[in-house]
């Protein structure tokens, strides 16, 4: 059989390496992507590998909230034998520098260890946020430490930016998502039965219920028996240039900026993070592994967040400046005189409903892996593993159906429980972003000015018993996103 996996990110290649390990002789796996990879979340991403460092106050009230964190928490716990399957997979095939690699088990280029800081740099859904994770932690039975700040190591904040709390995640760690994306493709490079395509897919055509083919971008075709979308936030533009909009949901560019700094007396050992924030993920510095033998004094500052429905390939000046104010001031100070090794801009999969898509979609032999948003990279073992269980017919969990990709748009919040939601969240990004109110009832007034806003919208799209997720309104006020 011929599975064409189209998308050549973290997610595309981890299916394609979840397929190779169960690929039998007649088995051809196709990957097509651009090598380029334009837009890329992947290698933006800081490839933390986190399930209740993400935790927000309230986000693991639902069913379906709580399966989604029930994937990640597995996910992490699968990671080591990914990692050492692809080692051996890639063979002489590794990127250099990892030739003395012995995965997770020997080190690697994994660390685990994550520290999270509850300081007061934005406002007091922080606070929230951080009585989350610990709540969690501690319900979960996870291994932590509640630390003083201050025995953070090279944790060395501007006086008034200093957290107030901190703790220690024993088991969450981080990869160089480029190093990894090396080694994924050395191992599928290695494999006789795969075949790269480096060039972009256009559309698909259908007839008869089945994708016929895929036609690339230089107007060759690609034939199939089975096909999986997996080209990250250009996946709805995919379906929609081959006159099948309406069989997923849309996915929208969840625009990331993240920095890579170089700071030889301030080499991190472990990543140090806030929680999420208000429409953003928070500030978060991580080391950025160069191999065994380098002196490893990169770090990986991120990250922004806006949702647009196309791609940006350029960081907005306000991203970047976030992110530099926020090291020097919220992480070390030191960092004024670090080097600026690069700025990152990838665009996360961002679905309407705000949950991954995976599965097969309503056409027998088109399935879809995209939506994964702020996850995806930490998702891959995952994903890999319950994707190629899918192409092959297998049974998985029952509640993977919840995030099929032909569902409608899940609605997980009510009207009020939203617009409270909204609010939360606009206040905080507008404290993340230098708002500096008078001495006054000002903040009360323009919270109140936000609410009347947000009910508008929902007046407006005849939303009366659901409610918009925070970092989707924009999408709704604007007409991207349909009811
Ligand atoms: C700044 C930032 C920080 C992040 N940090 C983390 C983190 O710490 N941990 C975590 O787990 N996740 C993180 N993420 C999210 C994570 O990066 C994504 O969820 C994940 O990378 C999505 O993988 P993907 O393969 O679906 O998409 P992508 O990485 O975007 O890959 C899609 C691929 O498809 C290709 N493609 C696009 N269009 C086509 C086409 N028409 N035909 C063929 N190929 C095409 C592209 O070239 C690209 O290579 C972060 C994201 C960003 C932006």
């Amino acid at each position: 059989m011929r599975r064409v996996v189209l998308g050549n990110g973290v997610v595309g290649l981890s299916i394609a390496f979840g397929l190779l390990r169960r690929a039998n002789a007649s088995d051809e796996i196709v990957v097509v992507g651009p090598p380029q990879r334009p837009g890329s979340a992947t290698l933006a991403a800081a490839a933390m590998l986190n399930s209740f460092a993400e935790i927000e106050h309230g986000g693991l009230d639902t069913d379906i909230d709580l399966f989604r964190f029930e994937m990640s928490h597995r996910a992490t716990r699968l990671w080591p034998a990914f990692e050492q399957a692809l080692i051996d997979a890639a063979g002489d095939r590794l990127p250099s520098g990892c030739s003395a690699c012995q995965g997770c088990a020997g080190g690697g280029c994994f660390k685990s260890g994550t520290y999270v800081v509850n300081n007061n740099a934005a406002d007091d859904l922080d606070d929230l946020n951080f009585d989350a994770i610990l709540t969690a932690l501690v319900d979960f039975n996870e291994q932590h430490d509640v630390i003083s700040p201050k025995d953070i190591p090279h944790y060395k904040p501007h006086q008034r930016y200093r957290a107030s709390r901190a703790l220690f995640i024993h088991n969450e760690g981080w990869f160089n998502p480029r190093i990894m994306l090396e080694k994924m493709e050395g191992a599928l490079r290695r494999a006789p039965n795969v075949r790269f395509i480096d060039e972009g897919v256009d559309r698909f055509s259908h007839a008869d219920g089945a994708i016929t083919h895929a036609t690339l971008m230089s107007g060759n075709q690609v034939e199939g028996d089975q096909f999986v979308l997996a080209t990250g936030a250009t996946a709805w533009d995919v379906l929609d240039r081959s006159g099948l909009r309406d069989l997923i949901q849309r996915i929208f560019y969840g625009i990331g900026t993240s920095i890579e700094i170089r700071s030889p007396d301030d080499a991190l050992s472990h990543v140090i993070r806030t929680p999420n924030r208000g429409l953003a993920c928070g500030l978060y510095a991580a080391p950025y592994f160069q191999g065994p033998n380098e002196p490893n004094d990169h770090v990986l500052v991120g990250a922004s967040n806006f949702i647009a429905p196309q791609l940006h390939t350029h960081g907005r000046l306000t991203s970047i400046e976030g992110l530099l104010n926020g090291a020097i001031k919220q992480i070390n100070s030191n960092y004024y005189r670090a080097d600026l090794i690069r700025v990152n801009v990838g665009a996360r999969p961002n679905s309407q409903d705000t949950y991954p898509l995976l599965g097969k979609t309503s056409i027998d032999n088109l399935f879809a892996a995209t939506g994964t948003k702020r996850d995806g990279f930490h998702l891959a073992p995952l994903i890999s593993e319950v994707m190629a269980n899918m192409l092959h017919g297998e049974a998985v969990d029952e509640r993977y159906a919840l995030f099929a990709p032909s569902r409608k748009p899940l609605r997980t919040m009510t009207r009020d429980e939203a617009v409270a939601k909204a609010v939360r969240h606009q206040m905080s990004a507008a404290y993340q972003h230098g708002f500096s109110p008078a001495t006054s009832r000002m903040p009360d007034q323009i919270a109140a000015n936000m609410r009347d806003a947000v009910e508008r919208l929902h007046d407006q799209i005849g939303a009366k018993d659901w409610g918009i997720p925070p970092e989707m309104l924009d999408m709704y006020r604007y007409g991207h996103a349909i009811p």
